[in-house]
């Protein structure tokens, strides 16, 4: 039995083995450079994770499975647009019958042409219910 088991492992076996076990911590080590990279571009702890992805695999499985779903950059991306769809909607107005958006310049409503600003008389500037002159052309609203 045992000669048939040395017959068996000979240098190019053991070669191939060797091979497959280097495959291996090669995989191994990837996957916690991956984890602790990957942690940290999300904003979740490095170390932590890394720690956990000592776990041959299965802590970089349970990393895959836990990890926080968004990119840091994404996040901020994110936030971003937010914010720059909140102060359009500053320069913006919405009519107050119908809720349609309408620009600033608006006289009418365009959806449901509801008066929404007073019109100046020499120059067509849109005028707030509430100003007294004309700030394009210095016009007293009569
Ligand atoms: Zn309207
Ligand atoms: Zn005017």
């Amino acid at each position: 039995m045992e000669e048939f088991l040395s017959s068996l492992i000979t240098p190019e076996v053991q070669l191939a083995i060797m091979a497959v076990v280097v495959i291996i911590a090669v995989f191994y080590l990837i996957s916690i450079l991956w984890v602790v990279r990957d942690a940290y571009l999300r904003g979740a702890n490095p170390v932590i994770w890394g720690i956990v992805s000592l776990i041959p695999f299965i802590g970089a499985f349970f990393y895959s499975m836990m990890r926080p779903p968004m990119l840091l950059a994404d996040k901020d991306e994110q936030n971003l647009d937010f914010a720059l769809k909140q102060r359009q909607l500053m320069h913006y107005g919405e009519c107050g019958k119908c809720g349609y958006p309408v620009e600033r310049e608006y006289l009418v409503c365009p959806r449901c042409s509801t008066q929404l600003k007073n019109e100046c008389r020499k120059c067509g500037h849109a005028l707030n219910p509430e100003w007294h002159v004309c700030p394009s052309c210095c016009t007293p609203v009569g």
